[in-house]
């Protein structure tokens, strides 16, 4: 049963099945699927594998499970660590396992436990309208809380991600980003519930109030004030390996009462200066209401069409057929192009307006669109953005992936201050290094409260193995290169993981340190996530 199956660390076939046994009681054989590593499909966006990463930066089998588990409960939950304890099992928990980019449903460690908490715990909890909130279990995409919204008839908006398929939880929980008003997830989340690694349940912040009378048994505060009282613990189970989240609660947004999205382009590269300067001091005043963004011209050509429509030369687009694309596509871009939005009444939305047109205005040939200016047509971005910009969850997004054959991305996200200056130094040197190692720079910098994630899309053939070793080669040394001019990434992929942690070091790593005595008081068995962020375990530590 187990003949194909990557066994996790030390384990032998029989040791495995014993743990294995159990978990058939526990769960049911049917919620138990034995991983075979000969046999893995990459899937789609669609249906997305469980079992390894489908974008593959390394061998397909670098980072496969043994298993994959479906629980239906916070008590499945527990039971699964209880289990994975006693046999000392590496756990992987995903909420949908989507985690485009970055890695999927994959687990750091070969022969983990994959536990797919989405596939069974996937209810709405709680929608309220007057106090606009909303508590999940992990597997709520978007895409089903937005039709959960729509179905019950309520004034209630979300904020997506670029693609609705993701797990609200899971996304927050990595801290990921969307584009509205409340595009930061983790700071418009509001109260977890987490099983602990030796199996206790902890619920944090106004969750930790009982009350009895209340559904939930929490407090009916639980999903409004964050912090409760004591040591405030959410920041700690998010990108981590100390908890396994079974609930969450997040703020929605109330509807704003009208709404517009619109799109400046800037004809020359030279304007990314300019345009950043120009969007600080509006975003920070809360004149660009929502989380904009800015992208670079081939990004939004690669929405478009495949490479090969651009160029018959196999290489990446010369600076003479990027602008010869831009003309093609004929979407109203530039060489970069800025996608906001106003939200309000329209007299609200008319002041804002005056305020941006007149500030981007100075920027010499800065051009205006509203989505109803330009025609609905394939690799229209603005009209993808109108969508995502309200919250309504899209699956349009990922038609860049199709730039190249066989096409598969990875996400690279360092983090900038938001000024012309940084922003030009972050697309220098990802130019530089996409130009030597034969990749196009596919880029868009998001503008966060007082920052911009730089999303550097990285995309290659992952049927071809020279391809997929330069791009990594290309990734490690920008680990590299953004760390020694003091930028770090806000995320990473499995692969990248080690790297990107060996980089956050002030202070002799004093924050590894700090985690790692975390990571050694709630899980001395060490079975929770191995791995994940950089944070090893005390056995894995030991034996490297
Ligand atoms: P997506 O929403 O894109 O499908 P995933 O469900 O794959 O995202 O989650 C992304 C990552 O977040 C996982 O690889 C895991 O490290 C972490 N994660 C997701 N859900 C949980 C959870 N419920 N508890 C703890 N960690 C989680």
């Amino acid at each position: 049963m187990l003949a194909n199956c990557v066994l996790p660390p030390h384990h032998t076939q029989e040791t495995f099945s014993k743990a294995v046994e159990e978990l058939h009681a526990l769960l049911g054989r049917e919620n138990v699927d034995t991983v075979e590593s000969n046999n893995l499909d990459d899937g789609s966006y669609y249906e997305p594998p469980k079992t390894h990463d489908p974008f593959h930066i390394l061998d397909q089998t670098e980072y496969v499970a043994s298993i994959v588990i479906r629980p239906a409960s916070t008590e499945d939950v527990q039971g699964i660590v209880k289990i994975a304890n006693t046999h000392r099992v590496p756990l992987w928990p995903v909420s949908i396992g989507r985690n485009f980019g970055y890695g999927g449903a994959a687990p750091r460690v070969r022969g983990s436990a994959v536990v797919d908490l989405g596939a069974r715990m996937n209810k709405v909890i709680d929608i309220n309208e007057p106090q606009a909130f909303a508590l999940v279990e992990p597997g709520v995409t978007y895409k089903a809380l937005y039709e959960e919204i729509q179905r019950r008839g309520l004034k209630l908006w979300i904020d997506v991600p670029d693609l609705g398929g993701g797990s609200v939880l899971g996304n927050t929980l990595e801290r990921g980003a969307g584009y509205t008003p409340y595009g930061d997830h983790f700071m418009v989340h509001c109260g977890m519930e987490v099983v602990l690694p030796n199996g206790e349940v902890v619920r944090t912040g106004m969750g930790a109030m009982p009350d009895p009378s209340h559904p939930t048994g929490s407090a009916n505060t639980w999903q409004l004030f964050p912090y409760g009282f004591g040591p405030y613990h959410d920041g700690i189970f998010t990108q981590s390996n100390y908890g396994i989240v079974t609930k969450m609660g997040l703020w929605l947004l109330p509807d704003p009462g009208g709404y517009q999205a619109f799109m400046i382009s800037f004809e020359k590269d030279e304007d990314l200066h300019q345009a950043i300067e120009t969007i600080r001091p509006l975003r920070i005043a809360g004149i660009l209401q929502n989380a904009p963004s800015i992208r670079s011209a081939t990004l939004d050509i690669a929405v478009a069409g495949k490479r090969a429509e651009f160029s018959s030369t196999g290489k990446p687009l010369t600076e003479e057929e990027i602008e010869a694309a831009i003309e093609k596509v004929d979407t109203g871009i530039g060489r970069w192009t800025f996608y906001g939005a106003l939200y309000g009444p329209e007299p609200v939305r008319d002041i804002f307006w005056a305020a941006i047109k007149g500030a981007f205005g100075k920027i010499p040939n800065a051009k205006f669109y509203f989505p109803q200016d330009l025609p609905e047509k394939k690799g229209s971005v603005l009209h993808i953005r109108d969508g995502t910009l309200r919250g309504v969850p899209s699956f349009t997004e990922l038609e860049w992936t199709k730039f190249v054959d066989n096409g598969s991305a990875l996400f690279f996200s360092p983090i900038s201050p938001v000024t012309g200056e940084d922003a030009e130094k972050h697309y220098e040197l990802a130019k530089r290094r996409h130009a030597e190692f034969g990749f196009d720079y596919l880029g868009t910098f998001t503008i966060g409260m007082r920052e911009l994630h730089h999303i550097i899309c990285v995309v290659y053939d992952r049927t071809n193995t020279e391809q997929k070793a330069r791009a990594y080669k290309m990734l490690r040394l920008m680990v590299k290169d953004y760390a020694e001019l003091g930028y770090g990434e806000y995320r990473t992929h499995l692969s990248l993981m080690d790297a990107v942690a060996d980089t956050y070091n002030w202070n002799n790593n004093s924050i590894m340190k700090l985690n790692e005595t975390l990571k050694d008081a709630l899980d001395p068995n060490d079975i929770l996530a191995p791995g994940k962020s950089g944070v090893w375990p005390k056995q894995y530590r030991e034996s490297q």
